[in-house]
């Protein structure tokens, strides 16, 4: 994927380094190149004049409206070119930047005199502050404001388009964080690796990242320092941005990332380790689509169906019926299979206006998940009504789990509702308070999926989708993966199955530790399977176990990273 820059260019003081900063690994491989960084900050017009005269609105409306659709047109395009999600990112981007509701705004504040670029400002800006304060996932969307807003002051005031360069040799983007556009329409031929100051494994960069397999490090302490054209060495395994490597010992990571990656091709499943310790690598899903896909990445089933996203942005709940049939579409993409379908995780940070109350203070530690069950009980039992019709119409035997769940009686109360209707119950571990009481749990369930998500966000106390934070809510945290060992060992004592689904689940080495301790199947994006798969198959089960006690004995991520990855080098 990367060719190796020879040192030319580099002056002797450079040998002296390299320097190594550390970040949140996102996707793994390594790769070399030079450092390249996006366009310099569009200029902006100040909130104040020149104010444009009456008989002059009509027209700037008009230069309004063309430079808008300008921007569309090519984002648009540009999403034609792509695919997956990329193409739903520059959609959904062009799209806004086609909204009726952010046009007239515009529009109205030129009726009163702004000229156009001054009215982008500041219509954007009052859809900036509606996005964030409703939180979650809907404050993602100022990201999205924020970059159209620059894309339509750059067209109206003649300054290049914001983003990405286009390098002329295989090059390593840095940036403080990157517009979900920008990263949408990068050329994994041109751009090779990403690395950026911001931003936490679920962020824009971080998926699409995923999506074209290159290599990524978030959150990187001391990247600003960093000039462009600097060569730097990125391992998204190992979550590090190393300034001026050494080109030999460059060269070699990279042939063995490569050689890591042509395994991963191979992979076929089912999951095990190189002694044959079978260990299920299964896919979190939201549809039937996304469950196709991920029976073409060789998962072994469904490990998670995050049903709330089926019905993102829903007013009304979904008719038993509707549901029924996206339920039995995933059923139907594992014939014989194992499907694990989670009920509605409604509130925080997917909040679902049907389930869920648009004015919690604090809404992650509010009605959310099985909660909302609390407030009207029907949602559940229609739900699990649903479930349970869409598997007698495809004879399949889902295990249904519960999320954001508290307390051995919620557990046992939900069970109850579940093994009612024939099926499998069990629950998500996301809240410390399960992990502690585990045993007792599994007194009343058949199973239990760790989300190392919220369990890391509720263990830390670090919103998930802080940027700031990232460096607590990463998944080798020690005191999750206490935790976490905690779980696995109860469920070995009773012999239940304990699985995580959270994105611990999708980082290839952190699954040996999570294998190690006992855990019976890992759930993760369709794109992580074969990478998980893969790794494990290098692993005997002694290593592994080796590798849990090592990553536990550690005081902090990137000790127990190094820690495992001399264990596994071992091996
Ligand atoms: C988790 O919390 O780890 C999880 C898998 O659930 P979600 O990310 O959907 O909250
Ligand atoms: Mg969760």
């Amino acid at each position: 994927m990367s060719t190796t820059p020879t040192r030319a260019g580099l002056d002797s003081a450079d040998l002296s380094r390299p320097v190594v900063l550390t970040g949140t690994p996102v996707v793994p491989g390594v790769a070399v190149g030079p450092v390249i960084r996006p366009v310099g900050a569009v200029e902006l017009p100040s909130t104040e004049g020149p104010w444009i005269a009456e008989d002059e609105r009509a027209a700037e409306k008009d230069r309004f409206g063309a430079a808008a659709e300008a921007v569309a047109r090519r984002l648009a395009e540009r999403a034609a070119a792509a695919t997956g999600v990329s193409a739903e990112v520059l959609a959904t981007t062009a799209q806004l930047a086609r909204d009726r509701g952010l046009l007239s705004a515009v529009e109205q504040r030129i009726g009163e005199g702004s000229s156009a670029p001054v009215a982008t400002v500041a219509a954007a800006a009052q859809f900036v502050d509606l996005f964030t304060s409703l939180g979650g996932v809907m404050a993602e969307r100022a990201t999205d404001v924020r970059d159209v807003r620059d894309r339509i002051v750059a067209e109206l005031t003649g300054q290049g388009e914001p983003g990405v360069p286009t390098p002329g040799t295989p090059s390593v983007l840095l940036a403080d964080d990157l517009a979900p556009a920008d990263t949408a329409g990068l050329d994994p031929a041109r751009v090779i690796a990403l690395a950026t100051r911001l931003g936490g494994a679920t962020s824009h960069t971080a998926i699409i990242a995923r999506q074209l397999g290159l290599p990524c490090v978030v959150a990187v302490g001391g990247l600003d320092d960093v000039p462009e054209g600097a060569v730097v060495l990125v391992d998204g395994e190992a979550g590090t941005v190393t300034v001026d490597p050494d080109l030999q010992d460059a060269g070699a990571r990279v042939a063995a990332s490569r050689e890591a990656a042509a395994a991963l091709a191979q992979y076929r499943g089912p999951g095990s380790t190189r002694d044959g310790h079978a260990v299920q690598v299964l896919a979190n899903v939201q549809d039937g689509p996304g469950a196709r896909a991920a029976a073409a990445a060789h998962a072994e089933g469904v490990g998670l169906l995050r049903t709330e996203l089926a019905f993102f942005g829903r007013t009304e709940e979904p008719p038993v019926e509707e549901q029924a049939r996206i339920y039995a579409e995933v059923f139907a993409a594992f014939p014989g299979g194992k499907v694990v379908l989670r009920t509605l995780d409604a509130g925080s940070d997917k909040p679902l206006p049907f389930a869920t109350a648009p004015d919690e203070a604090n809404p992650a530690l509010g009605v959310r998940g099985l909660r909302t069950a609390r407030r009207d009980p029907g949602l559940l039992t229609r739900q699990l009504d649903a479930v349970a019709q869409a598997a007698q119409e495809t004879g399949a035997a889902p295990w249904v789990m519960a999320p954001m769940v508290a307390t051995v009686s919620e557990a046992a109360d939900f069970a109850a509702h579940v093994r009612e209707r024939g099926l499998v119950p069990g629950v998500m571990v996301e809240v410390p308070s399960v992990a502690v009481l585990a045993d007792r749990f599994l007194e009343h369930l058949d199973f239990l999926s760790i989300g190392t998500n919220d369990l890391s966000q509720y263990t830390l106390a670090a919103d998930r989708l802080s940027g700031d934070l990232a460096d607590l809510t990463d998944p080798w945290q020690p005191a999750l993966l206490a935790l976490v060992a905690q779980t696995a060992s109860a469920g070995q004592q009773v012999g239940k199955p304990v699985g995580v689904c959270g994105e611990a689940a999708a980082d290839p080495m952190l699954a040996c530790v999570l294998v190690g301790m006992g855990i019976t199947s890992l759930s993760c994006a369709a794109s992580s399977i074969a990478g998980v798969g893969a790794r494990l198959a290098t692993v005997d089960l002694t290593t592994c176990r080796e590798a849990a006690d090592v990553a536990l004995a550690a005081a902090d991520p990137q000790s127990a990273r190094a820690a495992v990855r001399e264990v596994l080098a071992k091996a």
